[in-house]
């Protein structure tokens, strides 16, 4: 048959349903067998050695929707890539932490497979035409239990073991799928037996987490303990982050006193939730509630009583939120060093910490001296940074650059100004040299070798430059200057949480 040729038979897709699973019912519906069904819609069999819910092509999502007439947007409500841009930033063509992978036709390995509710596929079973369909969150590995029996789910045949892998259940010899049809996807392929064996309840904890996970990916914002909401790929984020501290032995060790961790870990130095089994998973699970709850404050205790420095903490984040990062900067840096009370040298007091402040020439410099002012009343790094908002780092490098170099350290070198404590040339020698300027043609250089004659340090560039286009005597009058510079303006650094500073003007 020629591809996308429209079936017969073709039963509505449900609103929760996987793609694999629609596959394979259209196939029981027409009396096709998986592989030739391939055929039938898309001239290829092998569409079932790759994971079509996870790749699937746009001629082949093209003959699917002429062959069944559904549309477009419900076909791909049924790939997993629905959940890209919350769950990960990108979900096709390389593998996420949070996706089970799929047992392909052909492959009896004993790779772990995805889940299925018990009480669902027996629900199903009912004379009101609703066929038995896997849910598309079986696929997730977050997944524990059923939202809607509150049960645990099965990744296995509670008889023999085998993986659940519903696409092995073929049309194999002496098996007739329109006899079974309400076992489609409810025997195992290894044994032929039910799996439809009761699961106990979950507990409520276990239920609220999955919830709170399961919110994120419909929303997009996920609810954090003490913070409110963030978005939903930075909360899964966080979380792929705290469980790579869970794999680490140190706070493994202290959380599992609480939450015990997973008995058996894969094969392999580089591990991901969806590589353990199922008992592990929802250890690691109910490991990630515990330590995200009343957040930091467990988070923190964790990190320090594993001496665990910033860098572990924030190692498999591409982008780290500023709500995490602000968390992470509370620990040690690498070296060792506490990154608090480091006190400001008395190049000046507050007095003249404002007094530069008020004559800044640029809103970056402006900032500069306001975050010192706060920091010589309060030399806690993270309190300035978190009360001007600003990162954390530029507090620490302004802080570090005052105290080396003193005030003309902080001058920002882009912008022309008059030294408001200290000048290079006194007002009459200033004189001298407009005069010097208007009369005789001079190089820089020449300039320069003037100016260090007359008051004996050697200028900076930036200097020369300033005095030859005279603007250091135009910004004589404080009033000058004042007008000059940028007022109050925070720009906001790589981050969205800029507030203005709170004590600015006081
Ligand atoms: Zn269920
Ligand atoms: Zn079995």
């Amino acid at each position: 048959m020629r591809p996308g040729r429209r079936l017969p038979r073709h039963p509505q897709p449900y609103a929760d349903e996987l793609l694999t699973s629609w596959l394979i019912r259209l196939a029981a519906a027409n009396g096709h067998r998986l592989p030739s069904l391939a055929f039938h819609l898309f001239g290829d069999r092998s569409v079932w050695s790759a994971d079509p819910d996870r790749v699937f092509n746009a001629d082949n999502r093209e003959r699917l929707i002429q062959a069944t007439g559904v549309p477009g947007e419900t076909v791909d409500r049924m790939l997993l890539n629905r959940f890209e841009g919350r769950l990960s930033d990108r979900l096709v063509g390389s593998a996420s932490p949070w996706l089970l992978v799929l047992s392909k036709l052909g492959y009896h390995g004993t790779r772990r497979s995805h889940l299925y509710c018990p009480a669902c596929l027996a629900d199903a079973v009912s004379p009101d035409d609703v066929s038995p369909h896997l849910s598309i969150f079986w696929r997730l590995a977050f997944m524990t239990s059923c939202p809607r029996h509150g049960t645990l789910l099965r990744d296995a045949c509670p008889h023999c073991g085998a993986i659940f892998a519903p696409a092995l259940n073929d049309l194999g010899p002496g098996r007739d799928w329109r006899r079974n049809r309400h076992l489609l996807f409810a025997w195992c392929h290894q044994c032929g037996r039910d799996l439809r064996v009761e699961t106990p309840p979950a507990s409520g904890e276990e239920r609220a987490f999955q919830g709170r996970l399961l919110g994120a990916l419909e929303h997009g914002v996920m609810s954090w303990s003490n913070l409110g909401d963030v978005p939903a790929l930075e909360g899964f984020e966080v979380m792929r982050q705290l469980l790579n501290l869970l794999f680490l032995a140190g706070p493994q060790h202290l959380v599992s006193a609480s939450v015990p961790g997973p008995e058996a870990y894969p094969e392999g130095s580089y591990r991901m939730l969806r590589d353990f089994d199922l008992p592990g998973r929802r250890a690691l699970l109910r490991q990630l509630d515990f330590l995200t709850l009343d957040w930091p404050t467990r988070v923190l205790d964790v990190a320090r009583r594993s001496q665990l420095t910033r860098k572990p903490m924030v190692a498999h984040l591409q982008q780290i939120p500023l709500w995490y990062d602000t968390v992470a900067d509370q620990l040690h840096q690498g070296n060792g060093h506490r990154r608090l009370l480091k006190p400001l040298v008395a190049h000046l007091d507050l007095a003249g910490i404002e007094h530069w402040r008020d004559h800044a020439l640029s809103a970056e410099e402006r900032r500069r001296w306001a975050i010192l002012w706060h920091y010589a009343q309060e030399p806690n790094k993270q309190a300035v940074a978190t009360r001007l908002g600003v990162r954390w780092a530029l507090v620490s490098r302004t802080v570090a650059t005052y105290n080396a170099g003193g005030p003309a350290a902080l001058q920002d070198p882009r912008v022309g100004r008059a030294n408001p404590g200290k000048r290079l040339l006194t007002p009459s020698q200033e004189e001298d040299l407009r005069a010097l300027l208007l009369t005789t043609p001079v190089s820089n250089s020449e300039l320069a070798d003037w100016i260090e004659a007359q008051s004996g340090r050697r200028p900076a560039d930036s200097t020369v430059r300033m005095y030859r286009q005279d603007r250091a005597v135009h910004l004589r009058s404080p009033e000058k200057q004042a007008r000059t510079a940028l007022k109050g303006e925070y720009m906001p650094i790589g981050g969205s949480h800029i507030r203005p500073p709170v004590t600015e003007e006081s």
